[in-house]
């Protein structure tokens, strides 16, 4: 169900506020809300899907974390699949070959 109305309150991520919280529709495009007022600090803005803007110490972060992520792939490659291998035991079951 989309059925969003003119002043239906949602949650959305209020920037100022930098949290989610109520937000009421003032505007909606394609029957979905395009800008919402929050009903904390009547800061009115584009509804942004519940979702926090990326900060610019995010971005920092992220980037740092791809550069972690991308130094560590390389060399992370050590012959981990022979030991996980199901040793084969030739000695068992019909080893008992020499009869007394
Ligand atoms: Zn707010």
């Amino acid at each position: 169900m989309s059925d969003f109305r003119l002043g239906d309150v949602i949650d959305d991520h209020c920037i100022k506020c930098r949290r989610v919280t109520n937000h009421s529709i003032v505007s909606l495009l394609t029957g979905q809300p395009a800008k919402v007022r929050c009903r904390t600090c009547y800061h009115d803005h584009d509804y942004r899907h519940e979702q926090a803007p990326p900060s610019k110490k995010d971005l920092k972060k992220a980037e740092l974390f791809n550069e972690v992520l991308a130094a560590a792939a390389v060399p992370e490659a050590p012959p981990v699949v022979a030991a996980a291998e199901p040793e084969e035991k030739p000695k068992k079951g019909k080893a008992r070959g020499k009869k007394a």
